[in-house]
């Protein structure tokens, strides 16, 4: 289909949609500059990330943990919004989208504008962290100062658990709430659109295929194609920012 054609399709489908629902991955955030740690050459081909049972049992690899993170914490802390996360803002606001699933951890659905109850955090988020048995929340500059002076890793002021980036690393379960959040929203969809993803972890990548099993139409727009491909109603392989930008009519 030429270019142009794809992007009335996708105009098309979303008017007609009455409650769709965005899904997001790591496509929407690498145009923020922020790295796509899965991606061949990524961070995680390089240095496997750690798994939380040995955060859990190391004092060396909660430092390595926390070592890591506050050498991101540059790219994530200046990353900002683009034209896709705007796009993705502007259906939320019209009424069109429901809510926001992502894969991503960056927080960038927020800072563009979109409040928390509609953004549903599947792994979590990285720009702030918790205590792991109270859920204190604590924010990353104070223990990243307090962590250079003697990498001594964080323990909660309250009760003594654990700090760790409010994220749901390897091994951890995943999030019950958010997990459960995302069936509704998915059932209750008739357009489910995936922005940036390829749908390789599972659990996060069966909703688009419940939401098709479900009667809704899905929509695939990523650079690569997915193994979902197939099921997909229309099936994008392109940037993500210009092509919902575009057909949302947002800049
Ligand atoms: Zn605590």
């Amino acid at each position: 289909m030429p270019i142009d054609q794809e992007i009335d399709e996708l105009t098309r489908v979303i008017e007609q949609a009455r409650r769709a629902v965005v899904f997001t991955g790591a496509g929407i955030s690498t145009e923020s500059g922020i790295p796509d740690f899965r991606s061949p050459g990524g961070i995680w081909t390089r240095m496997a990330p750690t798994d939380f049972s040995d955060f859990l049992a190391s004092d060396e690899a909660r430092r390595e943990t926390w070592r890591r993170r506050f050498a991101m914490e540059g790219t994530f802390r200046e990353a900002r919004p683009n034209r896709g996360h705007r796009a993705v803002r502007e259906l939320v606001r019209r009424g069109k989208a429901a809510a926001v699933i992502t894969q991503n951890i960056d927080g960038l659905h927020q800072a563009s504008g979109i409040v928390d109850d509609q953004v549903i955090e599947l792994h979590g988020n990285t720009t702030y962290a918790h205590c792991l048995d109270c859920k204190t929340r604590y924010e990353l500059a104070a223990l990243r100062s307090a962590f250079e002076r003697d990498e001594a890793t964080p323990v909660c002021d309250e009760c003594g658990g654990w700090v760790k980036t409010a994220t749901v690393s390897f091994g951890q379960a995943m999030p019950v709430d958010a997990m459960r959040r995302a069936e509704i929203e998915t059932l209750a969809a008739d357009l489910f659109i995936v922005a940036g993803s390829s749908l390789v972890v599972y659990p996060a990548a069966g909703f688009p295929e419940l939401a098709k099993h479900n009667g809704a139409s899905l929509v695939i727009i990523n650079r690569e194609p997915t193994s979902l491909d197939r099921i997909a109603d229309l099936v994008l392989n392109r940037a993500i920012g210009e092509t919902l930008g575009a057909a949302v009519g947002v800049d």
